[in-house]
């Protein structure tokens, strides 16, 4: 076919790879080990480029870095307006090369470059704007007090924070937490994904351009089990934000609390139920529970991947939903009109095929799909599962790929019932016109987002996080920003004693 024939003539993407190596105190240096890891084109397997592999020697000269840079300055010292300035800098300055990041974030991670170009990379610069607009509006209250006391809060950073990132989004991510913890007044050190360190060194160089001092943002590329755990057990770091697995995530929480119990935020996996009732537009359910899913290769922590639908709609939404997924366009990512490149890489292209054979065995439906897509690279054929019980493997576990479970319900006393029966608790969808029944089911949900008749909205100022194993603490908005500050009291008596 012609999408098979583009996947194996892979579009080159006409940019350079300029920078490769670790982003210490304002300076490109190696790895102190001198080692690198390879970076892989998900379209073909094919290296990009080799990339300084950070180590525990690295992440101490990096946080040593953002020490100084906290307790000497000039990043906590700045006005709050001058730490707003460069950051606005810095978006205008993303902003101007959006064109070269996003070929860069395409071709690391294998998104459509019209959805890193036109989606993605605008809302990186639309975070940092937001943020930037709080760095001068963080203030603490005022108290009341017994007796004859003043007494006042400050909100002030935590120091040094350490934020670890992964693979599926990796600037917007990047923006999530470099964002809040720059405009508080902290400094970074920024451990990214070795499977897409590409971008964030990239766009950090940016950063310095725009003005940013030495040592406020250092980034290590490198592993999890060695520069991820050496961040998060690190004496000398005072915050830690993690966005990851949900298995990672209990790693890095007992590092923290082993070491210097530095507070940490956690954003973590999902198996958020997207709810159709009886009375949806089906066309209209169809299309959003499709994007729900299938959104970025269905590489997001939020996929809707539990797709439960009444059974006055179910039969006519299934044959739908087949329809469209035989529709959806897989192929080269840099090609115009394309919905969905390939999995970012042989493990997961592995791991998702194994749950869709794990999907025929026990006995659910196989509507379309199931198999790789063309022969190269890591693509998957959008798949689409029917009849699926609660009880097989790809109706618990989070299969983080192109894979959509059906399942049909009777009323709403049984869905709520088996939606909220998982340990994760990120997000759900619901697509009612019913005020009530929206009603019922956002109260009764135990999830951190509840979308109606919409999906994946990521505006800067809407909180997210998860409830249950879906992590700990809220990102983006006015939540996200209390994740990077502490409060102090300060008591006062009114009268010289
Ligand atoms: P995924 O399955 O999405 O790769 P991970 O949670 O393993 O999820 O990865 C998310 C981030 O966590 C990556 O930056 C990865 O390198 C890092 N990481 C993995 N293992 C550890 C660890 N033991 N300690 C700290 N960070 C880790």
């Amino acid at each position: 076919s012609t999408a098979a024939a583009a996947i194996d003539e892979p579009i080159h993407p006409s940019i350079q790879v300029d920078h490769t190596q670790l982003l210490i105190n304002g300076q490109f240096i190696d790895a102190a080990s001198g080692r690198t890891f390879p970076t892989v084109d998900p379209r073909t397997g094919d290296v990009i480029a080799r990339v300084a592999e950070g180590d525990l020697e690295d992440v101490n000269r990096a946080v040593a870095a953002a020490r100084k840079a906290f307790d000497e300055g000039p990043w906590p010292k700045m006005t709050a307006y001058e730490r707003s300035r460069i950051m606005l800098r810095f978006a205008d300055l993303l902003e101007k090369h959006t064109e070269e990041v996003a070929k860069l974030e395409t071709w690391d991670n294998g998104k459509p470059y019209e959805q890193a170009a036109k989606i993605e990379i605008p809302m990186v610069v639309r975070m940092f704007r937001y943020y930037a607009g709080w760095a001068d509006k963080i203030h603490g209250l005022t108290v009341p007090a017994d007796g004859q006391l003043h007494v006042q809060t400050l909100h002030e950073p935590y120091g040094v924070c350490g934020l670890i990132i992964p693979w599926n989004f990796p600037l917007l991510l990047y923006s999530w937490k470099v964002g809040p913890a720059l405009a508080c007044g902290n400094t970074v050190v920024l451990k990214t994904a070795e499977q897409t360190p590409l971008s964030a060194i990239y766009v950090s160089k940016l950063f310095h351009e725009a003005g940013l001092p030495p040592g406020v943002l250092n980034v290590v590329s490198g592993f999890g089990p060695t520069a991820g755990a050496a961040l998060s057990s690190h004496m000398d770091v005072n915050k830690l934000s993690f966005t990851g697995s949900t298995a990672t995530g209990k790693i890095v929480l007992a590092l923290a609390a082993k070491s210097n119990l530095k507070p940490v935020t956690l954003e973590l996996g999902g198996k958020s139920p997207f709810i159709v009732c009886k009375d949806a537009d089906v066309d209209k359910a169809v299309e959003l529970a499709h994007s729900a899913l299938f959104f970025n290769q269905g590489q997001c922590c939020c996929a809707g991947s539990r797709t439960l639908v009444h059974e006055n709609v179910y039969d006519e939404f299934v044959e739908k939903a087949k329809a469209r997924a035989l529709k959806r366009v897989v192929g080269d990512p840099f090609k115009t009109g394309i919905e969905q490149g390939p999995q970012i890489d042989n493990e997961q292209f592995k791991k998702i095929l194994k749950y869709i054979r794990s999907g025929i065995e026990s006995g659910a439906t196989l509507e379309s799909g199931g198999e790789q897509f063309g022969s190269k690279g890591y693509y998957i054929q959008p798949t689409v599962f029917s009849n699926v019980q609660d009880d097989m493997l790809i109706a618990k576990d989070e299969i983080f790929g192109p894979v959509q479970s059906i399942s049909k319900f009777k009323d709403l006393e049984e869905v709520v019932q088996r939606a909220n029966a998982s340990s994760y608790g990120l997000a759900a969808g619901v697509f009612t016109q019913n005020l009530e029944t929206a009603n019922t089911l956002t109260r009764a949900l135990r999830v951190g987002t509840v979308w109606i008749n919409c999906y994946d909205i990521f505006d800067a100022a809407v909180p997210f996080g998860g409830f249950k194993m879906s992590g700990q603490g809220r990102e983006k908005g006015i939540y996200g920003l209390s994740s990077y500050l502490q409060v102090k009291a300060v008591v006062t008596p009114l009268k010289n004693p």
